[in-house]
């Protein structure tokens, strides 16, 4: 099997023996809990629409291992057009699902690695890379899903990982054996971890000698001995357990981030891709983070559906002839295909590394991420602004439903003669989902702080630019000799 089918992947999930905390408790059936599953149908999009000829450009590809056809998400980009092909099927799903769909970090951590296993190699004479290649005909023969997992709790900010109070605080390796490693702490925020079947962990942050021992990588299975799941909340979860549709805005899709606690796991030398080599925690870091930049495309996608609700909240009220609520929608459209030009952009201007892997332009990677950080915050202004004060006080289905104050709602919340009331009541929901609720995790706080805060692409922004040409340039205009 190369390829699973969305059932197929929904079975597969099944087999795993997870151990995930959430409420206080240790969830039986993870895959069919009411608020994990939107998440886990999330994923399952990217192997639905694999498998559709409409979409099988975008979302397969040919691998360079074995030649046969793969899921793309599991796909090494072997040239410029494989990674436009990415930025184009991030938005697609995003429109497709209207949230996180969560696959992307393995897809990038995957990629980071056939990169700097490479690296590494020649420096250092080690065997990482023919072990990642091992790693990655398993991970596409079986279509898996990984969670890449890179952000560390990090403790006091103004330490380094070995000068923390609590050594955990940055996921380390604890013992050599001859078999493999030990390794302890844990990764927090991590996207779809629990729909995943693979965890590949990578350093957090570049790491001085003192700190070697934070300097690992390497892949586990999701069940593998000793990792614990504890679900993060989002706003309006509990929403998911209540019944009748309409509250919930997006019915079928949503996202999950967990914190994941490594407590003294075993990785056996064959699934280990770093292990010390602390010159090459940086480079990893920063691969990863370039590809997962891009991926930020994801929004542009849920961007598409956002701004759709407010055009059809618009027509509903009867306000969409006003001149100001046109305009706004061509903001909230400029915004989001400016978005689209930097996903596009970073992957058009990729290049190959030595490993024979292409990536993405890091300046343009980190343009269109730090862009992410803001305009989906005014894109959701502006959807609010337009979908009016009902979104935040609309009565509950249940009310909708009721004999006696049903009728009420129905008369008083009607707008357009034409539409029905309950339509109303659900696309101000969904708006509703994506601006305040579940999905707002994904749109807005996902969209600030994932694939890094809006300083480390400033950072990025600063290293990367080329000053002196610059400098030059206008010297150069105005007569300035040196
Ligand atoms: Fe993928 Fe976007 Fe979710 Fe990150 S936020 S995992 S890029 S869908
Ligand atoms: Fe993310």
């Amino acid at each position: 099997m190369t390829m699973m089918t969305a059932a197929q992947y929904e079975e597969s999930l099944r087999k795993l023996n997870l151990i995930v905390y959430m409420f206080g408790e240790r969830l039986t059936n993870v895959v069919d809990d009411p608020i994990i599953r939107p998440s886990m149908q999330a994923v399952a999009k990217t192997y639905e629409l694999a498998h559709m000829p409409e979409h099988e450009d975008l979302m397969t590809a040919t691998s360079h291992l074995t030649g046969k056809r793969i899921n793309r998400f599991t796909h090494i980009h072997q040239s410029v057009g494989d990674l436009v092909k990415k930025s184009k099927m991030g938005r697609l799903l995003g429109r497709e699902t209207g949230c996180c769909f969560q696959r992307c970090v393995g897809m990038d951590a995957l990629n980071a690695l056939s990169i700097v296993t490479y690296n590494i190699d020649q420096v250092c004479g080690s065997p990482y890379n023919q072990r990642f290649l091992d790693y990655l005909a398993y991970v596409q023969e079986n279509d898996l899903t990984c969670d890449g997992a890179m952000t560390d709790p990090k403790g006091d900010r103004s330490l380094p990982p070995h000068k923390q109070v609590d050594p955990d605080l940055y996921l380390h390796i604890v013992e050599e054996r001859e078999d493999g490693i030990v390794v302890k702490g844990a990764k927090a925020h991590q996207t779809g971890a629990v729909n995943s079947h693979e965890v590949i962990v990578m350093p957090t942050m570049a790491l001085r000698e003192a700190d070697k021992d934070y300097a690992v990588s390497f892949a586990l299975p999701s069940d593998a001995e000793g990792i614990y799941y504890i679900m993060g909340r989002q706003s309006c979860d509990t929403r998911k357990l209540e019944d009748g549709e309409i509250d919930r805005g997006n019915l079928l899709f949503g996202g999950h981030e967990a914190l994941v606690v490594f407590d003294n796991v075993f990785v056996p030398w064959e699934r280990v891709f770093m292990c010390r080599e602390n010159e090459f925690a940086g480079q990893l870091v920063e691969v990863f983070a370039g590809y997962h930049r891009q991926s930020y495309a994801c929004k542009v996608g849920v961007g598409d559906v956002l701004i759709g609700a407010s055009q059809v909240a618009a027509e509903f009220n009867r306000a969409d002839h006003a001149s100001h609520i046109k305009d706004k929608l061509v903001e909230m459209n400029h915004l989001n295909e400016t978005l689209y030009c930097g996903c596009i952009a970073c992957a058009s201007e990729g290049h190959r590394e030595p490993s024979g892997t292409f990536s993405v332009n890091t300046l343009l990677a980190n343009i269109h991420k730090h862009n992410v950080t803001r305009f989906p915050y005014e894109i959701a202004r502006l959807a609010q602004d337009i979908a009016g004060g009902l979104m935040v006080t609309l009565p509950s289905e249940k009310d909708f439903n009721s004999p006696e104050v049903g009728k009420w709602l129905d008369k008083y919340y009607r707008a357009h003669p034409e539409v029905p009331t309950e339509h109303r009541a659900r696309i101000l929901r969904l708006i509703e989902n994506l601006t305040l609720g579940t999905a707002a995790v994904g749109y807005l706080t996902e969209s600030m702080h994932g694939a890094g805060s809006p300083q480390a692409q400033r950072i990025m922004i600063s290293r990367k630019v080329n000053m002196a040409a610059k400098k030059r340039a206008a010297k150069k205009l105005c007569g300035i000799k040196e």
